[in-house]
């Protein structure tokens, strides 16, 4: 009997199921992809899926942005009872404006980023375009984590999109820009405003000294692929990868804030 124990122990132990999460909060329902498409990715490849549409104030007359109650409404009904999570992208600081607080308040959760970022003039550049130039990386940098902590003050945000990513033409530095007093004032935001950091496949960021200061910062988890193609939606291995190099209990991983709790219900907004 004893014997038996013994050696029942180690062996059930090692077939502990594996607890690393298994979502994807940033796919979008666009060009190609449809929700229904979406849907089979998601059983095919066990990823649950966070589907999100842009929105905010549209930048033409023919942008598909999410703009009034009504159509944000339509997107939420769209996906009501399917088994996917049902998000929305911000674009621009003032996003929320458009919709009112108990419609936002019906969504699972909202990300942003600060990858559109005025620039010294105050136009907005989309910095993953060849719009983005600088000849001075370090007056860009700091004003970019600035912008991060912007827009983690100023908006109702669930997780921080993409952060810690660089241009095209900054990325070689990245490791040299990205300096430990500026990761420290995103993570300290992200921590003031209960912002979660996604751990991002498209860019592969943030990368590890980031991720160990969050982790030390008690900060949540997300996954995101930020993709809408169909071999890219639901792929999460970079994610996963990184999950288990930081060795994080499945506590640490986001999950949208229950009825009541919401950014949107809960912060006090400039
Ligand atoms: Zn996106």
């Amino acid at each position: 009997m004893l014997r038996r124990t013994f050696l029942a122990t180690p062996i059930l132990a090692a077939a502990a199921p594996d607890d690393t999460p298994r979502v994807d909060y940033h796919a979008h329902p666009e060009h190609e992809m449809t929700v229904d498409k979406a849907l089979a990715i998601s059983r095919e490849r066990n990823v649950k899926l966070g589907l999100v549409e842009h929105a905010g104030a549209k930048e033409s007359p023919t942008s598909h942005r999410l703009s009034t109650d009504d159509e944000l409404l339509r997107w939420i009904a769209a996906l009501k009872g399917k088994p996917v999570y049902c998000g929305i992208q911000a674009e621009g600081m003032d996003w929320h404006r458009h919709f009112s607080k108990p419609v936002i308040a019906q969504l699972d959760y909202v990300l942003g980023d600060a990858l559109t970022m005025p620039d010294r003039s105050g136009n907005l550049i989309k910095l993953w375009t060849p719009a983005f130039q600088t000849s001075n990386p370090q007056d860009f940098m700091d004003r970019y984590v600035d912008y991060h902590i912007e827009v983690m003050a100023r908006q109702p945000l669930d997780i921080l999109a993409n952060p810690t990513f660089l241009p095209t033409p900054l990325q070689p530095d990245a490791a040299r820009l990205w300096t430990a007093p500026r990761m420290t004032k995103i993570i300290d935001a992200a921590k003031k405003y209960n912002v979660a950091i996604e751990i991002n496949t498209k860019y592969q960021v943030p990368a590890m000294p980031f991720l160990e200061m969050a982790k030390g910062a008690g900060i949540q988890f997300s996954f995101g692929s930020n993709a809408h193609d169909a071999a890219a939606i639901g792929e999460i291995s970079f994610c996963v990868d990184t999950w288990r190099k930081l060795r994080l209990p499945a506590s640490r991983f986001f999950r949208p804030a229950p009825a009541g709790r919401k950014p949107i219900q809960l912060r006090t907004l400039a």
